[in-house]
């Protein structure tokens, strides 16, 4: 494993920098984009490393696989009537579904469908940002993860499009909450900052039929694990979804702080972490040493 993490370095090392770091959230412009790390975490528990790999970053909308797994555990099926679970083939933060289909958004990976699993969290927990962190911490394994509140205030601040879409989706009858309550909790979730071995760590659940061996519990049900995993084959990398799945082959959550998750199944959770992003907001890097480690190891779900 360890060698794989030196040869996927050397295959991608050309490509750390490339593309541009996310601006449309001001407090995230200044992160140096030339860091690379990546962290593997094996359902025996062995952890491998190479690279920046212990730089806490905004996981951004990798949050939005936690949130889910905290609906899911509280609502089971009966979300699906809130949410779809189809790929959007459009940006992340696009509105122009919602209207055709009478504000269910597509999927809970798009910043709409996020919102309204915000939304249910929202119902059920009187701080749901903080039952979000301490859900967090405990599957990772690091009582120290803190949220980046000048990230979370920065993006409150420029909220215009997040707050359009729920404002759109309150209109459909598809939201329960104040709007701006549950704004705030979903900036606060993407704003959490952890490093790749954390995030190896938090999702090797994803990866090991639902059981967590971090925090020692039956995290989802294995079915509700397969479901998961399929909602990130599909929609889990935006729009590049389709060419994600095509030349990575295992699923995947990217978010724009440049962390990129990925689900082995059965074998081990790899988080691959470098800002500059490419033209659909995904790391550049991030998804080319992603596609290296597959071709390395010769294995898709696929
Ligand atoms: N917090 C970001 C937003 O809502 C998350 C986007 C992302 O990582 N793709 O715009």
């Amino acid at each position: 494993m360890q060698s794989l993490l030196r040869q996927i370095l050397n295959d991608v090392q050309p490509l750390v920098g490339e593309g541009k770091v996310a601006d449309y959230i001001p407090a995230l412009a200044n992160v140096d984009p030339n860091q690379f790390g990546i962290a593997i975490f094996s359902n025996d528990g062995e952890l491998y490393e190479i690279g920046d790999s212990q730089v806490p970053f905004s996981i951004q909308s990798i949050s939005k696989v936690f949130s889910l797994t905290l609906a899911i555990k509280h609502y089971g099926d009966t979300m699906w009537q809130r949410v779809g679970r189809e790929p959007s083939g459009l940006p992340f933060n696009s509105l122009v579904q919602l209207e055709y289909e009478n504000g269910i958004p597509r999927n809970p990976f798009i910043n709409a469908g996020a919102l309204v699993v915000s939304d249910m969290n929202q119902s059920r927990f009187a701080t749901p940002h903080y039952a979000m962190r301490e859900f967090v911490r405990k599957l990772s394994g690091n009582p120290e993860l803190q949220t980046d509140h000048k990230v979370a205030e920065s993006e409150y601040e420029f909220r215009y499009r997040n707050a359009a879409m729920a404002y759109l989706m309150q209109s459909y009858g598809n939201f329960e909450n104040e709007v701006e309550d549950v704004l705030r909790s979903y900036f606060s979730s993407c704003a959490l900052r952890m490093s790749c071995v954390d995030l190896a760590k938090a999702f090797s659940f994803l990866a090991n039929k639902g059981f967590s061996n971090i925090s020692g519990e039956q995290v989802i049900t294995q079915e509700e694990t397969r479901q998961v995993n399929a909602l990130m084959a599909t929609s889990g990398m935006y729009d590049e979804a389709g060419s994600f799945a095509f030349k990575v082959g295992v699923p995947g959550k990217s978010g724009v702080g440049g962390g990129v998750i990925a689900v082995v199944p059965n074998r081990f959770s790899v988080c691959v972490w470098s800002p500059a992003l490419n033209s659909v907001g995904n790391s550049t890097a991030g998804v080319a040493a992603l596609e290296s480690m597959t071709k390395h190891i010769g294995w898709s779900v696929y």
